[in-house]
């Protein structure tokens, strides 16, 4: 069987003598591995458009595995690759793709916050840390973990200067409830301003938020910590991003 989808390359490594091993977020079909042939020598058709971060059209042959016929080339995303800060993160994005987006599903909404997360990172619109905060409350959100930052869970109130998030409940309470803060989250006005947008945004506004200082800090302490907790993997692109982020 033939088909053909959009697709990001999000893992590659050699298999055989010259061919490549590809794992993909597609549009429609989740994750899938795919052996690219030949596709590790210099001047085979395959060889750019298999690279690590390539998003191309491609069309796949389905056997007893599956193998990429051709692909039409979309962005490579260059950026990504002109400082190790930006390519770790880049490289801790396509880890927790593959691990947590299945095989079979409608994969839209990933693959589409993949690309903008590509996008403003290789562009350097927005702080590196900024942009980890975002694809790491938006990947849970849409992986089923929507935390509900509407208002205090206990007494309905919105607005506080300070309001402590429960990173196991995805519920945020008010000071006035507070009864047990040993596994809450203190978040000022800023930070929550900033999970919710984050949370609740359309896709095209998404990235039209940033915080600076110490309210961004936070937002990273946050977001990393309600990510790590629904999704317990370890994540060693993450070590290493950690161990040179500045
Ligand atoms: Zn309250």
């Amino acid at each position: 069987m033939i088909f053909t989808t959009d697709a990001v390359v999000i893992r590659e490594r050699q298999a055989g003598e010259a061919d490549r091993l590809l794992t993909l977020l597609t549009r429609d079909r989740g994750i899938i591995d795919a052996f690219a042939k030949g596709a590790c020598r210099p001047k085979n058709k395959l060889h750019g458009v298999t690279q690590l971060f390539s998003y191309a059209s491609f069309t796949f042959f389905e056997g007893k595995s599956v193998s990429v016929n051709e692909a039409q080339q979309k962005e490579l995303f260059f950026g990504l690759r002109d400082d190790i800060e930006r390519l770790s993160l880049a490289q801790y994005f396509c880890e927790a793709m593959c691990l947590i987006v299945p095989s079979n599903v409608d994969s839209e909404e990933y693959l589409r916050l993949l690309l903008n997360s590509f996008h403003f990172l290789s562009e350097e619109i927005l702080p590196v840390r900024m942009l980890k905060a975002v694809f790491e409350l938006r990947i849970a959100a849409i992986a089923g973990y929507m935390p509900d930052l509407v208002a205090c869970c206990e007494c309905g109130s919105a607005d506080a200067d300070l309001m402590y998030f429960d990173i196991e409940n995805g519920v945020i309470t008010c000071k006035d409830c507070l009864t047990d803060r040993s596994r809450l989250m203190p978040i000022n006005a800023s930070v929550l301003t900033a999970m919710r947008h984050i949370v609740y945004s359309p896709l095209k506004d998404l990235f039209r938020y940033s915080l600076t200082g110490d309210s961004l800090q936070r937002l990273s302490q946050v977001t990393e910590a309600f990510f790590l907790h629904h999704m317990p993997y370890t994540f060693k692109t993450l070590e290493f991003y950690k161990s040179i982020a500045t």
